[in-house]
């Protein structure tokens, strides 16, 4: 009896207009931003346990909250879009306290089976609150991290030592539990400037290597060691001149700068890769803008330029898998030593590309033997983990599968991750060193 009838409480008024909205990014794939939104239909797929497998959704799964879930973040949105008659929707403070947890690992884009990619969603919706309230100093500084690292490698002892301070920490707003990465002694393109050496004999084919943000400034050593083990295996490495990538402004939600990047990118890199000659990252979330962020982020004339360089943008397991298919590398380049590998995904590279390469990569010394964990996202997304109210639920995130998986590992057993931030959270975590695919592969030569 207390049941309302059919025609109430309905998601559309009859009546009213689907709101339509100019945004940076083009939703026009599925007719606008709003659209974009509903397409979530409420099948609740979302609200897995980390028991069930899969990425979707990490906050959902360690707080079993709908508001964490990615049906609560597109109701939320959709409902605060639809029924206000405020003049910047945008600006509500309610979306965006339930988009703030959203960890932009990009499953529901994959796993939703409608495909709701609640992190453009969430890019989109905070370059517009910023736009009227503002963008908070921590963001700024993460956003624009690459570019103050280059004036900090001036200093580097120094900045090392001040970034790691717990004053600073909590003047920027980090967790003090969390170890900010270093910068390397020597940067890649520094390196680099001294020469890349070239291959022995003949070459198999050209390479170009992006030289990200993250590798550049702080991992550096990973970056050297892709192009020896490329240049030892036949290849000859180029780095071309390009801009960083533009995901830490993506993950920031500055995505008009980040729309500038992809543009110059595009046009700095768009004559030079092809099949033949493809561009080659290391870090995963990275590399992989250039397949799913740019394509919708450059101007309609960029577009098709944008989406062939997409094509031709691949991790770097993917390069190394597809030569091992085409007999180009094989396994006697390699230690015949035994090695178990307890492997790791980036959460962006399960849903945009996949691990399937990196264990192919992983096991090709004839004695090497991979498994994958089956974790989800680490938690740490970037620089999610390392914000002061949010380090819980990141170390909550990774204690679902990831870490136990990670402790319960014997010291013989080698932990891989190709994610920068995955490794910083196992080693917070668990004390762990994880190393990056090419790492091991590098350690592995024989020649
Ligand atoms: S977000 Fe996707 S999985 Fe979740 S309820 Fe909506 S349609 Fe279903
Ligand atoms: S991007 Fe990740 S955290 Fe955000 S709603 Fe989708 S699955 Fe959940």
């Amino acid at each position: 009896m207390d049941t309302p009838p059919i025609t109430e409480s309905l998601r559309v008024i009859p009546g009213k207009l689907t709101p339509e909205f100019k945004t940076e990014f083009d939703f026009s794939r599925y007719r606008g931003y709003f659209r974009s939104i509903e397409k979530c239909n409420g099948s609740g797929d979302c609200r897995k346990s980390e028991l069930i497998g899969g990425t979707m959704c990490p906050t959902f799964m360690a707080t079993r909250d709908e508001d964490k879930s990615t049906r609560g973040r597109a109701n939320i949105l959709r409902e605060f879009l639809y029924s206000t008659e405020k003049e910047k929707p945008f600006g509500q403070q309610e979306i965006y306290d339930i988009l703030d947890l959203c960890i932009s690992c990009k499953a529901c884009k994959a796993e939703c089976p409608s495909n709701v990619d609640m992190a453009k969603l969430k890019a989109e919706f905070m370059q517009q609150y910023y736009d009227i309230h503002g963008i908070p100093l921590r963001s700024k500084l993460i956003a624009y991290l690459p570019r103050l690292n280059s004036l900090a490698v001036l200093v580097r002892p120094l900045s090392n030592f001040v970034m790691n301070t717990s004053v600073l920490k909590k003047v920027i707003g980090f967790s003090t539990k969390r170890n900010v990465p270093k910068l390397s002694k020597i940067t890649l393109n520094q390196w680099v400037n001294n020469g890349i050496p070239l291959p022995e004999n003949e070459t198999k084919g050209k390479v170009y290597l992006f030289n990200d943000e993250f590798t550049n400034y702080n991992e550096s050593d990973i970056g050297i060691k892709a192009i020896l083990l490329l240049t030892k295996l036949g290849y000859e490495v180029k780095i071309p001149i390009h801009k960083e990538s533009g995901r830490t402004f993506l993950s920031k939600g500055l995505v008009r700068t980040s729309k500038k990047i992809a543009t110059e990118n595009v046009n700095l890199l768009k004559d030079i890769i092809s099949e033949k000659t493809p561009l080659v990252g290391i870090e995963p979330s990275a590399i992989l803008a250039f397949r799913d962020e740019y394509p919708d982020l450059v101007d309609n004339d960029l577009q098709t330029a944008a989406t062939e360089l997409g094509k031709n943008a691949l991790l770097f397991e993917e390069f190394i898998a597809a030569e091992i298919e085409k007999v180009n590398i094989t396994s006697e380049q390699f230690t015949s030593e035994t090695k178990e590998i307890l492997l790791h995904g980036h959460c962006q590279q399960k849903a945009v590309a996949s691990t399937e390469p990196s264990k192919r990569m992983l096991s090709l010394p004839k004695n090497y033997s991979v498994k994958e964990i089956p974790s989800g996202c680490c938690g740490m997304a970037g620089s999610f983990g390392y914000e002061k109210e949010h380090y819980d639920l990141s170390m909550k995130i990774g204690e679902m599968v990831l870490f136990p998986a990670v402790r319960a590992a014997e010291e013989k057993i080698l932990i891989s991750a190709p994610g920068t931030s995955c490794r910083h959270h196992i080693k917070d975590g668990t004390g762990k060193q994880a190393k990056h695919p090419v790492e091991v592969l590098y350690d592995a030569l024989n020649i």
